[in-house]
Protein backbone atom coordinates (compact mmCIF):
# COMPACT_ATOMS: atom_id res chain seq x y z
CA UNK A 1 0.00 0.00 0.00
CA UNK A 2 1.21 3.24 -0.73
CA UNK A 3 2.63 5.00 2.31
CA UNK A 4 2.21 8.71 3.59
CA UNK A 5 4.32 10.97 5.10
CA UNK A 6 2.85 13.73 7.21
CA UNK A 7 4.12 17.02 8.96
CA UNK A 8 2.45 18.54 11.25
CA UNK A 9 3.48 22.32 12.46
CA UNK A 10 1.87 25.68 14.51
CA UNK A 11 0.16 28.50 12.12
CA UNK A 12 -0.81 31.86 13.81
CA UNK A 13 -1.47 31.55 17.32
CA UNK A 14 -2.86 28.53 17.78
CA UNK A 15 -3.47 27.23 14.45
CA UNK A 16 -2.22 23.94 12.73
CA UNK A 17 -0.52 23.44 9.81
CA UNK A 18 -0.06 20.15 8.03
CA UNK A 19 1.50 18.82 4.95
CA UNK A 20 1.54 15.15 3.45
CA UNK A 21 3.18 13.56 1.27
CA UNK A 22 2.82 9.94 -0.93
CA UNK A 23 6.64 8.36 -0.68
CA UNK A 24 5.89 6.54 -3.95
CA UNK A 25 4.84 9.29 -6.33
CA UNK A 26 6.45 12.35 -4.30
CA UNK A 27 3.40 14.15 -4.68
CA UNK A 28 2.46 16.79 -1.82
CA UNK A 29 -0.53 18.12 -0.44
CA UNK A 30 -1.18 20.58 2.03
CA UNK A 31 -4.16 20.75 4.17
CA UNK A 32 -5.46 24.12 4.99
CA UNK A 33 -3.58 27.29 4.53
CA UNK A 34 -3.33 29.45 7.70
CA UNK A 35 -0.77 31.78 6.47
CA UNK A 36 1.95 31.81 3.48
CA UNK A 37 4.41 31.89 5.54
CA UNK A 38 4.30 28.79 7.91
CA UNK A 39 3.22 26.78 5.12
CA UNK A 40 5.76 27.45 2.88
CA UNK A 41 8.81 27.04 5.48
CA UNK A 42 7.31 23.82 6.69
CA UNK A 43 7.54 22.93 2.83
CA UNK A 44 10.87 24.59 1.97
CA UNK A 45 12.72 22.86 5.57
CA UNK A 46 10.92 19.40 4.29
CA UNK A 47 12.53 19.44 0.32
CA UNK A 48 8.78 19.54 -0.92
CA UNK A 49 7.16 20.69 -3.64
CA UNK A 50 3.02 21.64 -2.87
CA UNK A 51 0.96 19.93 -5.60
CA UNK A 52 -2.07 19.74 -4.06
CA UNK A 53 -4.11 22.44 -1.38
CA UNK A 54 -7.39 20.47 0.27
CA UNK A 55 -9.30 23.24 2.16
CA UNK A 56 -11.51 22.19 4.84
CA UNK A 57 -13.81 25.29 5.30
CA UNK A 58 -13.59 29.23 4.41
CA UNK A 59 -12.44 30.82 7.66
CA UNK A 60 -10.05 33.54 6.76
CA UNK A 61 -7.27 31.33 9.33
CA UNK A 62 -7.97 28.21 6.97
CA UNK A 63 -7.73 30.01 3.51
CA UNK A 64 -5.41 32.97 4.10
CA UNK A 65 -2.19 31.63 2.31
CA UNK A 66 -4.12 30.45 -1.04
CA UNK A 67 -3.36 32.64 -3.40
CA UNK A 68 0.25 33.28 -2.17
CA UNK A 69 0.91 29.58 -2.20
CA UNK A 70 -0.56 28.92 -5.90
CA UNK A 71 1.61 31.80 -6.89
CA UNK A 72 4.98 30.44 -5.54
CA UNK A 73 3.98 26.47 -6.31
CA UNK A 74 1.39 26.42 -8.63
CA UNK A 75 -0.87 24.23 -6.95
CA UNK A 76 -4.40 22.84 -7.08
CA UNK A 77 -6.96 23.78 -4.74
CA UNK A 78 -9.58 21.85 -3.60
CA UNK A 79 -12.70 22.59 -1.19
CA UNK A 80 -16.52 22.75 -0.48
CA UNK A 81 -18.57 22.68 -3.29
CA UNK A 82 -21.08 24.96 -1.12
CA UNK A 83 -18.25 27.27 0.46
CA UNK A 84 -16.34 28.20 -3.40
CA UNK A 85 -17.88 31.58 -3.17
CA UNK A 86 -15.66 32.32 -0.55
CA UNK A 87 -12.77 30.29 -0.75
CA UNK A 88 -10.08 32.39 -2.53
CA UNK A 89 -8.38 30.41 -5.53
CA UNK A 90 -10.62 27.34 -5.90
CA UNK A 91 -10.01 24.98 -8.66
CA UNK A 92 -12.19 22.07 -7.79
CA UNK A 93 -14.89 21.62 -5.63
CA UNK A 94 -16.13 18.30 -3.49
CA UNK A 95 -19.09 17.37 -2.10
CA UNK A 96 -19.90 15.31 1.35
CA UNK A 97 -20.52 12.01 0.82
CA UNK A 98 -18.00 11.43 -2.67
CA UNK A 99 -14.66 9.61 -2.01
CA UNK A 100 -11.50 10.66 -4.28
CA UNK A 101 -8.25 9.31 -5.08
CA UNK A 102 -5.15 11.26 -4.50
CA UNK A 103 -1.47 10.21 -5.28
CA UNK A 104 -3.11 6.43 -4.91
CA UNK A 105 -4.64 7.15 -1.46
CA UNK A 106 -8.17 7.25 -1.46
CA UNK A 107 -10.28 9.96 0.52
CA UNK A 108 -13.84 9.99 1.82
CA UNK A 109 -14.79 13.40 1.88
CA UNK A 110 -17.01 13.72 5.12
CA UNK A 111 -19.79 16.36 5.44
CA UNK A 112 -19.69 18.52 8.32
CA UNK A 113 -21.77 21.53 8.72
CA UNK A 114 -22.34 23.50 11.97
CA UNK A 115 -19.09 24.92 12.76
CA UNK A 116 -19.74 26.81 8.92
CA UNK A 117 -22.32 25.17 6.33
CA UNK A 118 -20.35 23.86 4.08
CA UNK A 119 -17.30 22.44 6.12
CA UNK A 120 -15.80 18.89 4.68
CA UNK A 121 -13.20 16.73 6.40
CA UNK A 122 -10.87 14.28 5.05
CA UNK A 123 -10.69 10.56 5.86
CA UNK A 124 -7.94 8.34 4.71
CA UNK A 125 -9.61 4.98 5.59
CA UNK A 126 -6.81 3.11 3.90
CA UNK A 127 -3.74 5.08 6.05
CA UNK A 128 -5.86 5.78 8.85
CA UNK A 129 -6.01 9.17 8.99
CA UNK A 130 -8.61 12.00 9.71
CA UNK A 131 -8.09 15.66 8.72
CA UNK A 132 -11.31 16.87 11.02
CA UNK A 133 -9.95 20.73 11.40
CA UNK A 134 -12.81 22.87 12.86
CA UNK A 135 -15.76 20.18 13.52
CA UNK A 136 -13.71 17.90 16.08
CA UNK A 137 -11.02 19.14 18.41
CA UNK A 138 -9.01 16.86 20.73
CA UNK A 139 -11.19 16.53 23.81
CA UNK A 140 -13.77 19.18 22.25
CA UNK A 141 -15.68 20.04 18.98
CA UNK A 142 -15.96 23.27 17.32
CA UNK A 143 -17.66 26.15 17.86
CA UNK A 144 -21.40 26.42 15.96
CA UNK A 145 -20.88 29.03 14.24
CA UNK A 146 -22.97 29.12 10.98
CA UNK A 147 -25.06 25.75 11.64
CA UNK A 148 -27.56 23.93 14.51
CA UNK A 149 -26.73 22.10 16.86
CA UNK A 150 -28.51 19.37 15.91
CA UNK A 151 -26.13 20.05 12.75
CA UNK A 152 -22.86 20.19 14.59
CA UNK A 153 -24.27 17.13 16.78
CA UNK A 154 -24.35 14.91 13.33
CA UNK A 155 -21.08 16.10 12.30
CA UNK A 156 -19.14 15.08 15.69
CA UNK A 157 -20.74 11.92 16.18
CA UNK A 158 -20.23 10.66 12.51
CA UNK A 159 -17.01 9.91 13.60
CA UNK A 160 -18.02 7.20 16.15
CA UNK A 161 -17.85 4.76 13.13
CA UNK A 162 -14.19 5.68 12.34
CA UNK A 163 -11.58 2.59 13.34
CA UNK A 164 -10.33 3.48 16.96
CA UNK A 165 -6.59 3.29 15.34
CA UNK A 166 -7.16 6.31 13.62
CA UNK A 167 -5.17 8.99 14.11
CA UNK A 168 -6.78 12.18 14.60
CA UNK A 169 -5.25 15.74 12.79
CA UNK A 170 -7.45 19.15 14.17
CA UNK A 171 -7.34 22.61 13.10
CA UNK A 172 -6.21 24.14 16.38
CA UNK A 173 -4.17 23.51 19.72
CA UNK A 174 -6.99 24.03 22.17
CA UNK A 175 -6.29 20.36 24.11
CA UNK A 176 -5.13 21.54 27.03
CA UNK A 177 -8.76 24.14 27.83
CA UNK A 178 -10.78 21.30 26.12
CA UNK A 179 -9.63 18.97 28.99
CA UNK A 180 -10.18 21.46 31.50
CA UNK A 181 -13.82 22.12 30.76
CA UNK A 182 -14.50 18.60 29.68
CA UNK A 183 -13.65 17.64 33.72
CA UNK A 184 -16.47 19.63 34.53
CA UNK A 185 -18.50 17.22 33.13
CA UNK A 186 -16.62 14.29 33.57
CA UNK A 187 -14.54 14.99 36.73
CA UNK A 188 -14.21 11.11 37.78
CA UNK A 189 -12.60 10.00 34.12
CA UNK A 190 -9.27 8.93 34.89
CA UNK A 191 -8.43 8.73 31.10
CA UNK A 192 -9.36 12.31 30.60
CA UNK A 193 -7.54 13.77 33.43
CA UNK A 194 -4.26 11.51 32.22
CA UNK A 195 -4.96 13.17 28.88
CA UNK A 196 -4.54 16.65 30.28
CA UNK A 197 -1.42 16.06 32.04
CA UNK A 198 0.26 14.62 29.12
CA UNK A 199 -1.52 17.35 27.08
CA UNK A 200 0.01 20.51 29.31
CA UNK A 201 3.43 18.96 29.34
CA UNK A 202 3.42 18.37 25.81
CA UNK A 203 2.08 22.25 25.27
CA UNK A 204 5.17 23.49 27.73
CA UNK A 205 7.76 21.73 25.84
CA UNK A 206 6.88 23.56 22.86
CA UNK A 207 5.42 20.77 21.30
CA UNK A 208 2.32 19.72 20.46
CA UNK A 209 -1.09 17.37 22.11
CA UNK A 210 -1.55 16.18 18.69
CA UNK A 211 -2.39 13.69 16.54
CA UNK A 212 -4.13 11.59 18.71
CA UNK A 213 -5.84 8.38 18.34
CA UNK A 214 -10.08 8.38 18.04
CA UNK A 215 -10.18 5.56 20.54
CA UNK A 216 -8.47 8.11 23.06
CA UNK A 217 -10.90 10.71 21.99
CA UNK A 218 -13.43 8.19 22.36
CA UNK A 219 -12.47 7.75 25.95
CA UNK A 220 -12.19 11.52 26.87
CA UNK A 221 -13.48 13.89 24.88
CA UNK A 222 -17.27 14.13 25.87
CA UNK A 223 -18.88 14.74 22.69
CA UNK A 224 -18.21 11.34 21.96
CA UNK A 225 -19.18 10.21 25.06
CA UNK A 226 -22.82 11.16 25.07
CA UNK A 227 -23.82 7.90 26.30
CA UNK A 228 -21.62 7.73 29.54
CA UNK A 229 -23.98 7.46 32.67
CA UNK A 230 -21.41 9.12 34.71
CA UNK A 231 -21.99 12.44 32.47
CA UNK A 232 -25.71 12.42 32.26
CA UNK A 233 -26.14 11.60 35.99
CA UNK A 234 -23.80 15.24 36.73
CA UNK A 235 -25.81 16.78 33.84
CA UNK A 236 -29.17 15.20 35.40
CA UNK A 237 -30.41 14.14 31.81
CA UNK A 238 -30.20 10.13 32.59
CA UNK A 239 -33.08 9.68 29.98
CA UNK A 240 -31.94 12.65 27.21
CA UNK A 241 -31.68 11.61 24.07
CA UNK A 242 -27.96 11.85 22.50
CA UNK A 243 -28.68 14.79 21.04
CA UNK A 244 -30.24 16.81 24.08
CA UNK A 245 -26.82 16.36 25.46
CA UNK A 246 -24.64 17.49 22.97
CA UNK A 247 -26.40 20.38 22.86
CA UNK A 248 -26.04 21.04 26.90
CA UNK A 249 -22.81 20.17 27.01
CA UNK A 250 -21.53 22.78 23.84
CA UNK A 251 -23.84 25.51 25.05
CA UNK A 252 -21.93 25.44 28.62
CA UNK A 253 -18.49 25.10 27.06
CA UNK A 254 -19.84 28.30 25.44
CA UNK A 255 -20.69 30.01 28.31
CA UNK A 256 -17.59 28.37 30.59
CA UNK A 257 -15.11 30.81 31.93
CA UNK A 258 -12.20 28.53 32.81
ZN1 LIG B 1 -13.05 27.82 11.47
Amino acid sequence: MASLDIIQFPCRSDNFGVIIRDQATRQVAAIDAPEFEAVDAALKKAGWKLNTLFITHHHADHVEGNLKLKESYNCEIIGPEKEKATIPGIDKTLRGGESITWAGHKIDVLDCPGHTLGHISFHFPDDKVLFAADTLFSVGCGRVIEGTMEQMFYSVTQFLKLPPETQLYCGHEYTVANCVFALTVDAGNAALQARLKQADAAVKAGGASLPITLGEEFKTNPYLRLKDRAIRQHLGMENATDQEVFTEIRTRKNNFKG
